[in-house]
């Protein structure tokens, strides 16, 4: 006998990864996607026999399911997500979907800014401890296909605040918020507060047996955590005071408590991920591997061997005394503060793209102090014009990464350094992130 009906929003990576295992649990599964499925996905869903319909929701087919669910990029406002609510008829994420039939443990990683980053890092740490570990979230493989084809003992997941708030159930092990700064506020209402409310969601059915690691230095996190109540046991990290039970620097080094017993001091030289933000990156992933009791030398070795990470403060090349440096991922100006922050040359600096409403005055002061030149790669740049026209003597526009790349070149003196870092999203001119970084590198190789 069927279990009941499930059907599935959106046909992208989670979507038919939630289809595969709804399948593989005896539920009438259902796909459908309001745009075209790419086609890797379709002949997935084929392959497995599974219905599905797309450029179209059919009411009829949808509405009669027992569960529904939906790929993160649906907001509510949706008029099929309206009509599901209308009916009570539950909506949840895939994650929670799959973690109902795994008892792997969770180490589930939010926050505004640094999310992949601290995954990879973890998951980095945790396989070369030996751990049977699995990598999914936002990142990678759908944790559903994982979940039914796979046995990981553990898995580090990558959560957005868009998959937290279909998240009821689910319960992390191991939680970790590491900062709340405004991004995607067009999904909240434009209320940070609705955002913050999200993302702490991340501690929901936690008890004291769980961790919740979290910073201390973040202005938003320690406002939303003053008024909630949080049951697991807690590690904050701070670059900026000393911390009893967690993580803090002090000098150079990194100090990481657990328990008084057994601590880990690690030198930020040794970090094979330089920069502010990545100190607090290697904290959160430090907390985590010492509440897994993993030996020091291993999360030494592990931080200090890792890999750069794609797209992220990604050193491309050395062109006539001049650093190139991808960090195309910095869609917000958040991430941009802290690539400048970590350039200790002079920067041409490549900004611009689909500005999500962008406040930049946090960018100022380091742009007065490191920028040169301001290259604007983007559809339309009045606002940064007008943001930076008192502080930088030139700012240029452009509208491809190969032009962008050419008049950068000519900016340029030795010793300088070329920073993509845009604070916006891509769309306008690129696919996605991943698009305009290849095509940056690609122009780059090409001087
Ligand atoms: P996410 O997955 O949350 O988008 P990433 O690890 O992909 O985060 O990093 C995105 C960008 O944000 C990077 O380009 C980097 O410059 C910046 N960044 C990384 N970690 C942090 C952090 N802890 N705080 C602020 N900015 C960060």
């Amino acid at each position: 006998m069927q279990k009941g009906r499930v059907v599935i929003l959106g046909a992208g990576e989670s979507g038919v990864g939630a289809a595969m295992l709804a399948q593989k649990e005896g539920f009438d599964v259902f796909v459908s996607d309001f745009g075209a499925i790419a086609e890797r996905y379709k002949q997935s869903l084929l392959d497995m026999n599974i219905t599905f319909e797309e450029k179209q929701h059919t009411a009829a087919a949808i509405l009669n399911a027992t569960e529904v669910i939906k790929s993160p990029g649906i907001p509510d406002t949706a008029p099929i997500i309206v009509a599901l609510k209308k009916r009570a008829i539950p909506v949840i994420s895939e994650i929670e979907f799959a973690k109902r039939y795994t008892s792997a443990k969770t180490i589930c990683i939010t926050g505004s800014n640094g999310k992949t980053t601290t995954t990879m890092l973890t998951y980095h740490i945790l396989k070369k401890a030996g751990l049977n570990v699995g990598l999914a979230g936002n990142i990678g493989h759908s944790f559903a296909a994982q979940v039914a084809t796979a046995s990981f003992d553990w898995y580090v997941l990558e959560i957005s605040s868009f998959m937290l708030d279909d998240m009821h159930e689910f319960r992390a092990d191991i939680a970790v918020l590491l900062n709340i700064t405004p991004d995607h506020l067009d999904r909240y209402d434009y209320k940070m507060s609705n955002y913050a409310a999200s993302k702490l969601r991340i501690t929901q059915n936690q008890t004291a047996n769980d961790s919740f690691i979290y910073c201390a230095d973040d202005e938003e996190t320690i406002k939303i955590l003053k008024g909630a109540k949080v049951n697991a046991t807690t590690y904050p990290f701070s670059i900026r005071k000393r911390i009893d039970r967690g993580a803090y620097l002090e000098g150079n080094n990194i100090h990481i408590n657990i328990n008084q017993i057994d601590q880990l001091t690690m030198s930020i030289t040794e970090l094979a991920l330089q920069g502010k933000h990545n100190i607090y990156n290697s904290m959160a992933s430090g907390i985590i591997s010492k509440v897994l009791d993993i030996r020091n030398q291993t999360i030494r070795e592990s931080m200090g061997d890792i890999k750069n990470i794609e797209h992220r403060l990604e050193h491309v090349a050395k062109i006539s005394g001049v650093d190139y440096i991808n960090d195309s991922k910095a869609t917000n100006v958040n991430s941009t503060w802290y690539a400048l922050e970590s350039v200790s040359a002079q920067v041409i600096l490549i900004l611009g793209g689909v500005d999500k409403g962008n406040d930049y005055d946090m960018l100022k002061d380091l742009v007065k102090k490191k920028v040169k030149a301001i290259v604007c790669l983007g559809k339309d740049n009045k606002r940064i014009h007008e943001a930076f026209e008192d502080d930088v003597d030139i700012i240029v526009n452009t509208f491809s990464a190969n032009e962008a790349v050419q008049v950068s070149y000519h900016l340029a003196k030795k010793g300088d350094t070329v920073l993509l870092s845009p604070a916006c999203a891509s769309f306008d001119l690129f696919k996605n992130y991943e698009d305009r970084g290849n095509q940056f590198k690609m122009a780059v190789k090409e001087l």
